[in-house]
């Protein structure tokens, strides 16, 4: 993997001031989240919107759509649904993610999660990341769902313990060489949480970072020029009692060590918090990690355009389009194409904002 470093005015705090392209290196990342093929399909072209860059779903990928973006002068980033396990579980029912008392822990909302040691899917996200390096070139890969089994995408948050399954109890007890008495899962899970709990969730947050440490040595093997992104929950690590790190597993200042860029999805609207926050929470993951400097991770945040929880209005949009540009920041998109779709104010918005942009 490349780490470009873009170098950014430290003044920038505005739409009208991000850096272009400066020394050959990457310039300000202008993107669209989602399937941006159907921004094609309702007539738009990439250039014209003033993008030079799309994060398309793997499942939305297609020669004729990745064939577009490159004329249309766009770089081609790709979202890998990392531990996102429905499919995978109707055949391997072993990978079902386990909940304290021993049961398989139901699905949380929309998502459902996977015991992220079963070795059978660690080959087969492995095998779907070599066939999408093999076929395409891509500009870089996102991880997404990068988190233990839970939802933090709803209004009220799921957050269940898990994954208590033998295998993992097993290799918590190899890796941090700790007997666990007790034969059941109950009588585990129980002992665990009340006696090794910070080695539980340091193991959790270990297990977790192995699975960037293995994409990213996918696709360092098959594109080494390609990028290694994460998409990751925006939590403050107090939140909902320290969930982010305890259930969710994500210790951010390890990702930054392990990835070329961060994308936190700073859904203010689901949070159901101000747009200034996004600005915010960009100050704090600079002041946390040092983000965009040398040596250090990209910052790529995605925003909400999307209508759902609540209503986004176009100058809303803006704004967060806006405080997420704010150094140290070097690129943008948005949640999502069908967001701009549904409201093509929005896009005027989009377009007005990539155009004020320097090349
Ligand atoms: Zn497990």
């Amino acid at each position: 993997m490349r780490y470009f470093i873009v170098l950014l005015s430290l003044s920038i705090l505005y739409c009208c001031s991000p850096s272009g392209e400066q020394n050959g290196e990457l310039p300000f990342i202008k993107g669209v989240y989602g399937n941006p093929g159907a921004l094609l399909e309702a007539g738009y072209s990439f250039d014209s919107l003033g993008m030079n860059a799309v994060f398309v779903r793997s499942i939305s990928l297609n020669r004729e759509f990745v064939d577009a973006a490159r004329q249309q002068g766009c770089r081609v980033y790709v979202e890998f649904p990392t531990l996102l396990g429905r499919s995978y579980l109707q055949d391997h029912p072993d990978a079902w993610p386990i909940d304290e008392r021993g049961e398989p822990s139901p699905p949380a909302d929309w998502f459902m999660g996977i015991c992220p040691t079963h070795p059978g899917f660690r080959e087969y996200r492995a095998g779907q990341l070599k066939d999408i390096l093999t076929a395409f070139e891509v500009d870089g890969i996102f991880l997404d769902y990068l988190h233990w089994h839970a939802q933090f995408e709803t209004t009220e948050p799921i957050l269940p313990e898990t994954c208590f399954c033998d295998r993992c109890t097993g290799l918590f007890e190899e890796e941090k060489d700790i007997e666990i008495p007790g034969s059941s899962i109950p009588d585990k899970s129980g002992w665990i949480l009340e006696n090794a709990d910070a080695k539980w969730r340091d193991w959790r947050n270990g297990v977790l970072n192995r699975w960037v440490t293995d994409m990213g040595a996918v696709v360092n093997e098959y594109q080494s020029e390609a990028l290694l992104g994460v998409f990751y929950c925006s939590w403050y690590p107090a939140d909902h009692d320290s969930a982010l790190y305890r259930i969710l597993g994500i210790d951010v200042a390890a990702l930054s060590g392990l990835a070329d860029v961060l994308s936190p999805m700073l859904f203010h609207k689901m949070k159901d918090l101000p747009p200034s926050w996004v600005g915010e929470y960009i100050a704090w993951l600079d002041e946390l990690t040092g983000a965009g400097e040398k040596g250090k991770p990209l910052v790529w945040p995605i925003v909400q355009a999307h209508n759902n929880p609540g209503v986004v209005a176009p100058e809303e949009f803006r704004t967060v389009m806006v405080e997420g540009s704010r150094s140290p920041s070097t690129g943008i998109m948005m949640f999502s194409d069908q967001a701009l779709l549904q409201d093509t104010e929005k896009i005027e918005v989009m377009k007005r904002f990539y155009f004020d942009i320097p090349e």
